[in-house]
């Protein structure tokens, strides 16, 4: 069976990946990679790590991780284009240029990415990344409108569940206008 190299950025679209190829006309030995260098900030990295494992380990799948907190290498490859679209853009090359080079180093015939499965993500430029890094590591990339995959529950059941993108600005974006975390609490 080919194996298809699944870049994850977390359990649950991990989750909602898995659901989306095993419906996949082909059959694919699914090899995780945990890549992702925009996740902020380190317990934040270290939480969502932690759930991909226990999903790893309840599906019984093979996890190739890289455990570099990669804050630096983010802020390098953002850095002078912190707006949206643009950050977005260079986060995507950079996790999936990545994900394609482990994927020709894994043996992988293709590989893709939990990015599909979300709601929030600029589907366009994920599959313009997907490609030009599948162009450059000669393996193709496998770009499938998941956002409607429902996560096996027996799989996700319980695991961390984030409230943000990933990277500081997200953090920011997701909380600059809740008043949760202030004190005093406001006048009603
Ligand atoms: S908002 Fe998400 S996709 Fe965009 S740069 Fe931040 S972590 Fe990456």
């Amino acid at each position: 069976m080919p194996r298809m190299l699944i870049h994850a950025c977390c359990a649950h679209c991990l989750g909602k990946t898995l659901t989306g190829l095993a419906a996949e006309a082909e059959s694919w030995e699914p090899v995780v990679f945990w890549g992702n260098p925009n996740i902020h900030p380190l317990l934040e990295w270290r939480r969502r790590l932690k759930a991909v494992k226990m999903l790893i380990e309840r599906a019984g799948l093979e996890l190739v991780a890289d455990e570099t907190y990669g804050l630096v290498e983010f802020c390098r490859a953002v850095h002078g284009h912190e707006a949206v679209p643009e950050r977005c853009a260079r986060c995507y090359a950079l996790r999936l240029g990545r994900a394609a080079r482990v994927a020709r180093e894994q043996g992988c015939a293709a590989f893709t990415s939990t990015l599909v499965t979300s709601r929030h993500q600029d589907h366009v430029l994920i599959r313009q990344a997907g490609d030009a890094a599948a162009e450059e590591e000669g393996i193709p990339f496998l770009y499938r409108d998941w956002r409607e995959a429902e996560a096996p529950a027996h799989l996700v059941k319980m695991l961390y569940h984030q409230q943000y993108c990933g990277c500081v600005f997200s953090e920011y974006d997701r909380y600059k206008n809740t008043t949760t975390h202030l004190w005093p609490r406001p006048q009603e």
